[in-house]
């Protein structure tokens, strides 16, 4: 199998539960695949279908996902084809031709038309080596994108009594894992579960000051690089995009308030890399299996950390580092439960539960890896993972948090409990706003007790007290109460942690995975190399990262290769992609060398 990688993919090495997964398929036992998105899913089937005699079939949800897929099967020399509504009467029966000569190894499918009867029948005649359905989650009920149509696949077993089933999916929950099993009529299934763990993602989630100003601080961070900023809702998206527009960023809108053909224009702009960013309400995303999305930014919390796992998890599919940037503020948590707030009552509690639990990630401080793994039933080996705010110090804790923590919490007892967060911090940093003039709050002996800092520092503190329990928020208004465990930090029985305010910054070692991806490659040769291929993207017509992933240019930049057996040995360069490309890169790669005074390998 090590073979095949190498000559099709141009890997040396699996990736974490491949060779497990790779060994089920080979053994014809069913099988359950759970790894997250990024994890190599897909080279699960499609490495073992060019070692084992018949065709493999691929049920696949989305026509965008196959031809995605097929694309870039092609490109690696695998013969590989789809069968699709988009395909015209000529090109289908061209590839049933080329399945019956035996002349293809995988083919793609949706679910509807691998069950219509013409097709079973087509496919009985042909020899299998097994069946995958990836996206498998789709299957199930449980799970947060069921359709219908999938639920048709439990006919399979009974139509290809004897061919294995394989099922793939990036949802770890318990009962969906059960589900697929139960519904595909799986036979003593191994099931694989890889770790959740996104190493090569940086979170970071801060308090919204200014979207714009926080967004293009990013944005300023990568120029040129792919990347998506998710807000929560269309005007947000037409007003922030507009915004950016103006100052220069290519960015374009992506809703479900736009027509098809603009949202389609975006997203193939978006995948073409005609565009850098897309700004998106959550409607954008599935189907985009785009590998070198550098950044995923969000403008407002998400309703739940599974709606944010999933989002994030776009980002950096190619294991190189990437950036996840959560603004969130305690008026999405409103917004949110405003818009739940028709469902059914017990339907409800869950939303209710799932959207606090997003909010005390968003205020908590400790690590982000950890916190995403824990709730997701898994646990992270080591302290401190080199990769979230919290871990890279750049959460540092202030000094004297206690007397902080007591002015503010008599400060809500001054106001008699009558009163939410932003007031409160206002009435603390002494504001002349005319409410509080009114109410004379003015005349409190904790106005303006916390002057010093800036409304926006204590009303995070706030927040911090309300994630450590110190404050109660009331259901309804988010009225601010004292409970028993902040009476004892007045006592001064307790301590809380507490933000440093934001500019002071501390660096702290960055984690390994994300040290390695740019470790001893020059970048200006990558970018160089960044363009030579989009330019043969555009001429072909795919997608840049169909051509040569990020990881292979950087490779290709640190080891500056001057002949075809040194380019073969470049990450993600197998035998095909070498003959077709590889004069082009290798002929830049001199060049670049030689007016930079660089040494080529
Ligand atoms: P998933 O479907 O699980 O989200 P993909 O199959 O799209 O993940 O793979 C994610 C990325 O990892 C792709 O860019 C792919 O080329 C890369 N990849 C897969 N297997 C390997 C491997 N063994 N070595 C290096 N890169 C790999
Ligand atoms: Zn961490």
């Amino acid at each position: 199998m090590k073979a095949v990688l190498k000559k099709y993919w141009g890997f040396d090495d699996f990736l974490p539960l491949q060779e497990e997964a790779i060994k089920c398929v080979l053994s014809g036992r069913d099988s359950i695949v759970v790894l997250p998105t990024g994890g190599g899913k897909s080279l699960c089937f499609q490495a073992p279908a060019m070692a084992m005699d018949g065709l493999a079939i691929v049920v696949s949800p989305l026509i965008s996902l196959m031809k995605d897929q097929v694309d870039a099967l092609s490109e690696c020399g695998v013969a590989a084809v789809r069968i699709d509504s988009t395909l015209t009467g000529r090109e289908k029966s061209e590839t049933f031709s080329r399945i019956r000569r035996g002349e293809v190894k995988i083919v793609y499918l949706s679910p509807e038309r691998i069950m219509t009867e013409g097709f079973t029948e087509f496919l009985r005649d042909t020899p299998l080596s097994f069946i995958a359905i990836d996206e498998a989650h789709c299957i199930s009920h449980w799970g947060h994108d069921f359709r219908p149509e999938y639920r048709q696949l439990g006919r399979l077993k009974r139509c290809f009594p004897g061919v294995a089933l394989h099922s793939y999916t990036a949802t770890a929950t318990e009962p969906v894992r059960k589900d697929i099993a139960l519904q595909l009529g799986l036979k003593n299934p191994e099931v694989l579960v890889g770790s959740f763990d996104r190493p090569n993602l940086i979170y970071r989630a801060c308090r919204r000051t200014s979207r714009l100003k926080q967004v293009c601080r990013v944005l300023d961070k990568h120029p040129g690089d792919s990347g998506i900023v998710y807000c929560i809702r269309r005007r947000d998206v037409d007003d922030l995009c507009a915004a950016l527009r103006e100052r220069g960023y290519r960015a374009v809108p992506y809703h479900a308030g736009m027509t098809a053909g603009d949202r389609k224009q975006n997203q193939d702009d978006f995948i073409a890399e005609k565009i850098d960013i897309i700004v998106a309400t959550i409607a954008f995303g599935m189907g985009i299996d785009k590998s070198n999305v550098r950044y995923v930014i969000h403008t407002g919390m998400p309703k739940s950390l599974e709606h944010y796992q999933q989002e994030s998890g776009r980002a950096g599919r190619d294991g190189l580092d990437a950036e996840c940037h959560l603004f969130y503020s305690g008026g999405d948590y409103a917004v949110w439960k405003s818009l739940i707030g028709d469902l059914e009552p017990e339907v409800h509690a869950i939303a209710l539960e799932k959207l606090s639990r997003m909010y005390d990630y968003c205020t908590g401080i400790t690590c982000r890896h950890k916190a995403l793994l824990e709730y997701f039933g898994q646990t992270l080996e080591g302290n401190n993972c080199g990769a979230c705010d919290a871990c890279l110090d750049e959460l540092s804790l202030i000094e004297g948090s206690l007397v902080i923590a007591r002015k503010i919490l008599s400060c809500v007892v001054r106001l008699r409990e009558r009163f939410g967060g932003d007031y409160t911090a206002q009435v603390l940093t002494g504001s002349q706003d005319k409410r509080i003039l009114q109410n004379s709050h003015d005349r409190l002996s904790t106005y303006g007790l916390l002057s010093e800092f800036s409304r926006n520092v204590v009303r995070g503190w706030i927040e911090q007290l309300v994630s450590q329990g110190y404050i109660r928020k009331s259901e309804d208004y988010g009225v601010l109460k004292v409970p028993p465990a902040g009476w004892r930090v007045m006592k001064g029985e307790e301590t809380p942690r507490l933000l440093k305010p934001p500019e002071k910054k501390a660096r702290a070692a960055v984690s390994r995975a994300i040290k390695d991806s740019w470790e001893g490659v020059d970048r200006g040769l990558f970018e160089a190399l960044r363009e030579l291929r989009s330019g043969i993207a555009a001429k072909k017509g795919l997608p840049a990262y169909i051509v040569f992933g990020d990881a292979a240019l950087r490779d290709m930049a640190r080891r500056r290769p001057s002949t075809r057996a040194g380019f073969l040995q470049v990450t993600g360069v197998g035998e095909k992609k070498c003959r077709r490309y590889g004069d082009d890169f290798l002929e830049l790669i001199k060049d670049y060398c030689v007016s930079h005074g660089l040494e080529v390998e």
